[in-house]
């Protein structure tokens, strides 16, 4: 095998094995964090109010607070070489005020800029990436006018905090204004226009500091009542389209100055663009699948680039289904453990299942795509 060759620019803030990660946030994201930085011999805190959470149970010590509760975060980033999160929801303010203790290689703006979708939005198309034309919407008028001027159907989102598509209303005819104007009181909001779109994708991209990126595969995601259902990698697009999408990802990762790992949603349009929907600066659920089927896994990859470690090339080692199990799913999938010996089932320890809820998923590396899709058909443990 060639060796590539590599110039070390900045090593200096490289963080050695032995040292201590922080992770603000407990789920399931935080789990599989720390479970690679424990395989790559760090030391992980976790701060969550959970004191039951996924990765607290994996973790050498678990701090249990509330997100935006800044002696507790204090007390995290004097207690970690290096801090970083699970989920965007994290409390900017908090998080600027204890960045001062602390090594947070992230920074804010990355949060500050995915926050919110207008500011998300507004940033990629100074960039020159596309995404959905979109309208900010204050008050009915903003509705109205944005309607006028990006027509039917188009989505109304509140600007922060929805995930998995909550926090929106889908508008396809003038009698939807009324009931979709019950979002404005959730806070501002986005009017975005439809994008037609034949398939959804996702890319994941690590950067370090010292500028190196690694790309993944592209990832086909199926998505079920808005939550992902299954993930389907490599993604059933021409190669040309694939290789646009990691151009796509690996672009916002420089205009980002990303440091860590970036989940970047896209739409294929019908017009064979990509569209960006959304970005995840954190591990996605998309890029699950990674664990098993690449050389390195998003969560290896991310904790990498935090500690300023060279990151590798990506190489997908075999095709690969990811299926989510959430909570109606539990009891089904118990069952297919002892019939699937091929199949590696993930479970999060979470505390209680609950319906939609992300209780765990399931990695089936394949040589036949279409064979395994309809081997978990017929499982019917997904109907
Ligand atoms: P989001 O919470 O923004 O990821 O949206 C949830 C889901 O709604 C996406 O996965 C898409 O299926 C759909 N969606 C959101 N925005 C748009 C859009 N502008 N055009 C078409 N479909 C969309």
């Amino acid at each position: 095998m060639i060796k590539r060759k590599r110039v070390v620019i900045n090593l200096s803030k490289m963080i050695e094995q032995g040292k201590t990660i922080g992770i603000i946030g407990g789920g399931q994201l935080g789990q599989m964090l720390a479970l690679s930085a424990k395989q790559a011999g760090m030391y992980v805190n976790i701060l969550d109010p959970n004191p039951h959470c996924s990765a607290g149970q994996v973790a050498d010590e678990l701090i249990v607070a509330a997100y935006d509760d800044q002696q507790a975060l204090a007390v995290l980033a004097k207690k970690s070489d290096v801090l970083t999160y699970e989920f965007e929801n994290v409390d900017l303010d908090a998080l600027e005020a204890v960045a001062q203790f602390t090594y947070l290689p992230q920074g804010t703006e990355l949060l500050k800029i995915t926050k919110d979708r207008i500011l998300e939005k507004s940033f990629l198309q100074k960039h020159g990436l596309k995404t959905a034309p979109f309208r900010a919407v204050n008050n009915s008028d903003d509705l109205t006018k944005g309607l006028e001027e990006l027509g039917y159907p188009s989505i109304l989102k509140t600007c922060q905090g929805g995930y998995d598509g909550k926090a929106q209303y889908s508008l396809k005819t003038v009698t939807d204004i009324k009931e979709a104007k019950a979002l404005l009181e959730a806070g501002p909001c986005i009017l975005e226009g439809f994008v037609a779109f034949s398939m959804e994708c996702s890319v994941m991209v690590g950067r370090n500091a010292d500028g190196e990126v690694a790309v993944f595969p592209v990832s086909e995601n199926i998505h079920r009542n808005h939550i992902l259902h299954e993930s389907i990698v490599p993604a059933r697009i021409s190669s040309t389209l694939q290789k646009k999408a990691q151009e796509v990802a690996e672009n916002v990762a420089r205009a980002l100055n990303l440091c860590g790992i970036l989940g970047v949603e896209m739409f294929i349009g019908k017009d064979q663009e990509i569209y960006i929907n959304e970005l995840a600066p954190r591990p996605h659920n998309s890029g699950h699948y990674s664990i098993e089927a690449c050389n390195f896994s998003q969560f290896a990859v991310h904790n990498r680039a935090i500690l300023n470690w060279p990151l590798p090339q990506i190489e997908l080692l075999s095709p690969v289904v990811m299926v989510n199990v959430l909570g109606q799913h539990v009891d089904g999938v118990k069952q297919l453990i002892k019939q699937k010996p091929q199949w590696h089932f993930h479970d999060y320890c979470k505390d209680l299942a609950k319906v939609d809820r992300k209780m765990g998923h399931v990695t089936i590396l394949t040589r036949d795509v279409e064979k395994t899709l309809a081997e978990i058909k017929t499982t019917k443990v997904w109907d």
